[in-house]
C-alpha cells in the first residue's frame, strides 16, 4: 500500500526517526512517483533498507489502456486484492481533467448506469483513489489539472477516504492540484452533502439530478426515496450560495426524461438556485434497455432550457466509443 503523509509522519515517530524524513519520502512517492526506496537519493541507505524490510509501497497497476482518436484514455487497473477498476482521461485544449473511481463497483444500482449493474465489492482506499491520478500522469506524461469524482461508485459513501486522498492530491508536495479544481458528483446524497458543508473544503459539487420528478427519480434512482428532490435542492442552495456554485447533471434519455414537459419542471425546480445546469446524452450500454435520444430531441430540450435566464451547457459526450462515457464504466 501506499502511504499518506499523516500514515509516514506517524511510522516515523515510533522508530524515532527524523519527522522531516516523512515529508522527503512522501514526495519522492507522490510527486516523483518513485515506488522504489532505493531510488530515493536523498535518505541515507541504512534507512531505505530499513524503509524497504518493513514496507511495501506498491499501489494499483495499469492492466489495459483503450484510446479514442481524439485522446480519451481509459485506464482498468488492479488493486493489490484483485479488484478491478476504470479511470478516464480526457484531453481539453488547456486541461487535462481525470475521472476517477472512489468504489469497486457501486451499491446504488441506478437503473441507467453499467456500474450498477456489477457487484458491489468494496470502497477504494484514500491511496488507491489519489494512485489512479499518479499512475495516469506518468502513463500519459502530462500534468493533470483537472480531477471529477465521477468513475465508478458514489464518492460520498466513502467520503472519509475521498477526503484523505484529497489531502495527498491537493498537497503541494503530493500531486499538487488545487482543490478549486476537483469536483466531487453525487447522485444526490444529502447527508453527505452537509458533511462537505461543514467540512472546510473548497471542492466543486456536481448533483447528477436526471429526474425533476420525484416518482420517476426514485424509480431510476433507488437512493432518491432516502434523499427527496425538495431536501436535495435546498442542500444544493446551500452549497452554491456558502460554497461555490453547483452543476446539476441531467443526463438525457430516450423517452425517459426527455420532454419539455420534463424540462419546463427541471427549470422550476433550480429556480432561484446560483447553479449551472449540465445537459449531457445518455451513453447506451448493451445490457441496459435504455437509449440516447435523438440529436433533435436533444436540440429541442437545449433549446427550451435556453430561454431561461439559468446557464445551460450541452457536454459533448467523448468516449463512449471505448464505454469511458458517463455511466458506461464497468469492468
Ligand atoms: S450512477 Fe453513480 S451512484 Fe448510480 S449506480 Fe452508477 S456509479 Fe453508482
Amino acid at each position: 500500500m501506499v502511504y499518506s503523509l499523516e500514515q509516514i509522519e506517524s511510522a516515523m515517530t515510533a522508530r524515532d526517526i527524523e519527522a522531516y524524513r516523512a515529508a522527503q519520502i512522501f514526495q519522492w512517492i507522490w510527486q516523483k512517483n518513485i515506488r522504489n526506496f532505493s531510488l530515493m537519493t536523498n535518505i541515507s541507505k541504512i534507512l531505505k533498507k530499513a524503509l524497504a524490510e518493513e514496507f511495501d509501497i506498491n499501489g494499483l497497476v495499469i492492466e489495459k489502456i483503450l484510446k479514442t482518436k481524439d485522446g480519451v484514455q481509459k485506464f482498468l487497473f488492479k488493486t493489490e486484492d484483485n479488484q478491478y477498476i476504470e479511470t478516464v482521461s480526457i484531453p481539453e485544449q488547456k486541461r487535462r481533467t481525470i475521472c476517477v473511481s472512489t468504489q469497486v463497483g457501486c451499491p446504488l444500482n441506478c437503473r441507467f448506469c453499467a456500474t450498477g449493474l456489477m457487484e458491489f465489492k468494496r470502497n477504494l482506499k484514500a491511496y488507491e483513489i489519489a494512485d489512479q491520478i499518479s499512475l495516469v500522469q506518468q502513463s500519459i506524461g502530462s500534468k493533470i489539472t483537472n480531477v471529477v469524482f465521477m468513475g465508478m461508485g458514489e464518492p460520498l459513501l466513502n467520503l472519509e477516504q475521498v477526503i484523505k486522498a484529497l489531502d495527498i492530491i491537493s498537497s503541494p508536495i503530493g500531486l499538487s492540484i488545487s482543490q478549486r479544481h476537483m469536483t466531487i458528483s453525487t447522485v444526490g446524497i444529502i447527508k453527505g452533502i452537509n458533511e462537505l458543508l461543514e467540512s472546510t473544503l473548497k471542492v466543486k459539487l456536481a448533483i447528477s439530478l436526471n429526474f425533476a420528478d420525484q416518482q420517476l427519480r426514485q424509480k431510476m434512482i433507488p437512493a432518491a426515496r432516502d434523499n427527496p428532490l425538495t431536501e436535495l435542492v435546498s442542500a444544493a442552495r446551500e452549497y452554491s450560495l456558502k460554497k461555490s456554485m453547483v452543476t446539476f447533471e441531467y443526463v438525457l434519455i430516450d423517452r425517459i426524461n426527455d420532454r419539455l414537459e420534463d424540462a419546463e419542471r427541471l427549470l422550476n425546480l433550480v429556480k432561484g438556485i446560483p447553479s449551472k445546469i449540465n445537459l449531457i446524452t445518455y451513453n447506451p450500454y448493451p445490457r441496459l434497455p435504455y437509449k440516447k435520444p435523438s440529436p433533435a430531441k436533444v436540440k429541442l430540450f437545449h433549446n427550451f432550457l435556453l430561454r431561461s435566464n439559468h446557464t445551460i451547457t450541452l457536454r459533448k459526450s467523448r468516449g463512449s466509443r471505448i464505454r469511458a462515457g458517463c455511466g458506461q464504466l464497468a469492468t
